[in-house]
């Protein structure tokens, strides 16, 4: 295309600098020249303000970005003028260095596990992280998590404490991790004291107490948890009346104990049908001191009362021509009552010898007596003895065979 001289004029031309609004003016004189050699297109060129500014700049070493890198970058002029036309002049670009620069260009990409405990997922460790020592870093799953997380604040877990502790975004993630929990789902709170009870748990020791259970040796653990419980639900506070040890049983009975069962057993008096219950308290002291698991020998509550009641009586003795008396005691009578209920008629007491009688017999060994006749000796057992004391039986003089003889003539 051919344009007409005569057609040209100055034309003000905006500066090739990014940044900037000024323009340069082209002559009408160097459009022509430029025309003559086939460029009708403004030539790129600065202001007057951007050259004079351009002029008076030299390129510049700056230090590399890496941490720990001595190694230095050129800023050159252009770069510097157009720095200072955005105002950032002050402020050098982070850049770095070209043995950095190098490094990047030969590192590959790494892939780390996350740093979360409990997260199997990894992430990119770059080279650009690489380069700026970065050795740890998170999941995206689980970065994402922590980025929208805020701190949260939960109850404190002792029932009845109304403190409360702060759940930070990292406790969070790390939750989430170790629950398993899907990305958009929440983790669930951890069990924590708040900090006056965890003040609290220093001032306690786990102590080691007897076992409650009559007869058992061994001892239980009343932990510090336990302690800082009892503590808050009593309503905690720091001036708190020193806490009472609770009575509890070893791990041992209490495990004895689960297994075992109230149980109902017949009554030791012959004749009544009534039981008594030989409850799990009473078994479990009874195993714990060795005993046999058989139920001990008791009374049911209704023969208990009843034998309350009664008085000893006195009784003849059975042995005839004694006529001294003995007690028959109120168990005797009891079981004469229930033998007599169980059977429907009336209460017998035994029959029984007198303590006099007794004591006669204990005393009195059997002894031999010489045969009046041959000399043979004759046998006089104890009771034989008491009869001839009571006058109801002789005492022997014959031996058998003289005694057949005398009576046979
Ligand atoms: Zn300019
Ligand atoms: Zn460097
Ligand atoms: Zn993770
Ligand atoms: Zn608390
Ligand atoms: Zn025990
Ligand atoms: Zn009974
Ligand atoms: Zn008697
Ligand atoms: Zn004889």
């Amino acid at each position: 295309m051919r344009t007409d001289v005569g057609e040209l004029e100055d034309r003000r031309v905006p500066c090739r600098m990014r940044g900037c609004r000024r323009t340069w003016t082209w002559r009408v004189g160097e459009q022509i020249r430029a025309h003559k050699a086939g460029q009708t297109e403004a030539p790129s060129r600065m202001c007057d303000a951007c050259h004079a500014i351009y002029q008076s700049l030299e390129d510049r070493e700056e230090p590399c970005s890496t941490k720990g890198c001595e190694g230095k970058w050129i800023w050159k002029r252009g770069a510097q003028l157009e720095a200072s036309l955005k105002g950032t002049f002050e402020k050098p670009p982070k850049r770095v260095c070209p043995a950095c620069e190098e490094k990047l260009r030969t590192t590959a990409d790494v892939e780390k596990p996350c740093r979360i405990r409990g997260c199997k997922s990894t992430w990119t460790l770059t080279a650009v992280m690489q380069l700026k020592g970065v050795k740890e870093g998170m999941c995206p799953g689980c970065r994402g998590r922590f980025d929208k997380a805020v701190d949260l604040t939960q109850p404190c877990r002792v029932s009845g404490c109304t403190g409360t502790w702060v759940w930070n975004r990292w406790s969070q993630v790390e939750q989430a991790a170790k629950q398993g929990v899907e990305p958009g789902q929440e983790a669930k709170p951890p069990e924590r004291l708040c900090d006056g009870c965890n003040e609290r748990t220093k001032t306690f020791a786990d102590q080691t107490l007897p076992c409650r259970v009559r007869g058992c040796e061994r001892t239980w653990t009343w932990t510090k948890q336990m302690q800082v419980r009892a503590w808050a639900e009593a309503g905690g506070g720091a001036n708190a009346e020193p806490l009472v040890a609770p009575d509890r049983m070893c791990d041992e009975c209490n495990r004895t104990f689960g297994g075992l069962d109230d149980r109902e057993v017949p009554c030791k008096i012959k004749g009544c049908r009534r039981t008594w219950k030989y409850s799990r308290q009473a078994q479990l002291e009874r195993v714990t001191s060795g005993d046999a698991e058989r139920a001990p020998a008791r009374m049911c509550g209704e023969c208990q009362d009843l034998l309350s009641k009664l008085e000893p009586i006195e009784q003849p003795c059975m042995n005839e021509g004694c006529g001294r008396p003995w007690l028959a005691t109120p168990e005797q009578q009891l079981a004469a009552i229930r033998e007599a209920q169980e059977r429907g008629r009336e209460p017998q007491l035994p029959q029984r010898q007198c303590g006099w009688c007794e004591e006669f017999l204990r005393t009195h060994e059997p002894i031999d007596l010489p045969c009046a006749v041959c000399g043979t000796a004759v046998h006089w057992p104890s009771h034989a003895q008491l009869r001839v004391e009571l006058g109801t039986w002789r005492k022997p003089t014959h031996c058998s065979s003289c005694l057949a003889a005398s009576v046979g003539t």
